[in-house]
């Protein structure tokens, strides 16, 4: 009784002075004074890759929480930032100052130690079975794209689509519940992928996930030889009722873990022994264009140093905005520790074309648009726009090539995106 008036106590207080959302483990001593469980999403380590202008992707007319941590913690440097873990959730609702005098909560407030990946990593021999590590390997500028894990239980659009592009791209993303919403699991898909003789990248979610479910993942992956996982933080549901979404891990904890298991056979939330562990090629997601723009340098470092092989970026229509990006990430040497893909739009209707806007996280000039929007045919616009990114992109240093996003549902215009190109 008395503990629990204690921590209604504590919650009225430090709910009013720091908006606490009582997670029992605080961190604010951290965070720069700021409850990073005050991100709608309650990531531990952020930001998601939604902010635009510095504003939160679930509530447009509130700061993104960890933008104004990065800037109150970091004052504009690039340092690697630390790796908090996840919260411990038994504690949630009790009092943090109770729990700290306890020792109960050191595990969900003591920084993850980084593992030690070595230097110069793309430098390093091939270490997973991985076709696309062993073709970034060999210097090949990459191209990937990606398939729509489908709604129902039919796969005849995903044999449909994987002939289209079967042949033109390094190797395929399979969508895990795109916008929230159920589907067939990304890994069954990417299995079929894998028999079609295409190299599948499994995409999971933190929205989606515990850390159960994750690893659980992992482990059906390699049982179908499935080598790559893309681990993404996921778009808020924003469907109503609101149901309940996982949060159990961040993205950098996603990468952690699965980076875990790669280097020591074990799961790092249990240290359990995994028989045959899986050894997965592990990419992530940045978003370029978050604001300012020592933030994204920050947690791609972070990224990097929590496990990630590999980068796929949000989409890219401001090219110029883009280049000033990546020269930061060489002149910080990030690219010597991660295959950087850049973000190629290819939209090929008017429907796409409307939807741009409201795509979290995204930075189109208005030229860009009007090009798009003045179109008399807006498929072979899309189609020349995709190909002179490839083309600059190709000249940009520390991009090892490009993810191809169809905004639209036909893949038939993907071969005449890269026609002619290796
Ligand atoms: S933009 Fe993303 S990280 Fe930032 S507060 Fe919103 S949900 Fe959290």
């Amino acid at each position: 009784m008395i503990k629990k008036i204690f921590a209604k106590c504590e919650a009225f207080g430090k709910g009013m002075a720091f908006n606490c959302h009582s997670c029992g483990q605080c961190v604010l001593s951290q965070t720069g004074i700021i409850c990073p469980m005050s991100c709608p999403k309650g990531l531990r380590n952020g930001p998601c890759g939604g902010p635009v202008n510095e504003m939160c992707e679930v509530y447009p007319e509130r700061q993104c929480v960890w933008v104004r941590i990065h800037k109150r913690v970091a004052k504009g440097s690039t340092d690697l930032p630390n790796m908090l873990p996840s919260p411990d959730s038994a504690l949630f609702h009790t009092s943090s100052y109770v729990n700290w005098f306890k020792g109960r909560d050191k595990y969900g407030k003591t920084p993850l130690p980084y593992l030690d990946l070595g230097k110069d990593r793309v430098e390093q021999p091939v270490q997973t079975k991985s076709a696309l590590e062993a073709k970034f390997k060999s210097g090949r500028f990459v191209r990937t794209c990606e398939i729509r894990a489908p709604r129902g239980s039919s796969l005849a659009n995903v044999y449909r689509d994987a002939e289209f592009i079967k042949d033109n791209f390094d190797a395929v993303n399979v969508t895990a519940f795109l916008n929230g919403k159920p589907s067939l699991p990304s890994p069954r898909v990417a299995a079929e992928l894998k028999k079609m003789g295409i190299d599948p990248i499994s995409q999971a979610t933190c929205r989606d996930h515990t850390k159960t479910s994750f690893v659980s993942e992992l482990i059906q992956n390699h049982a179908n030889e499935v080598d790559n996982v893309l681990c993404l933080t996921g778009d808020s549901y924003m469907t109503l009722p609101r149901i309940k979404q996982v949060w159990d891990m961040d993205s950098s904890l996603m990468l952690h873990e699965a980076r875990y298991l790669r280097e020591t056979g074990k799961i790092h939330f249990t240290e359990d022994k995994v028989k045959d562990a899986p050894q997965p090629f592990i990419g992530a997601v940045i978003n370029p264009f978050t604001t300012p723009a020592n933030v994204p340098i920050r947690r791609l470092k972070q990224k990097a140093a929590a496990g990630a092989d590999f980068i796929q970026t949000q989409l890219i229509f401001n090219l110029e905005a883009f280049k000033e990006f990546m020269k930061r990430v060489c002149d910080e040497g990030i690219n010597n520790d991660l295959f950087i893909l850049a973000g190629v739009p290819v939209v090929i209707s008017n429907v796409a074309k409307n939807f741009i806007p409201h795509i979290p996280g995204i930075d189109c000039p208005q030229e860009v648009f009007e090009r798009f929007d003045k179109a008399s045919d807006i498929r072979e616009e899309g189609i020349a726009f995709a190909r002179e990114m490839i083309a600059e992109m190709q000249k940009i240093p520390g991009v090892s090539g490009v993810h191809l996003m169809l905004l639209g549902v036909d893949h038939s215009v993907l071969p005449d995106v890269v026609a002619g190109l290796d």
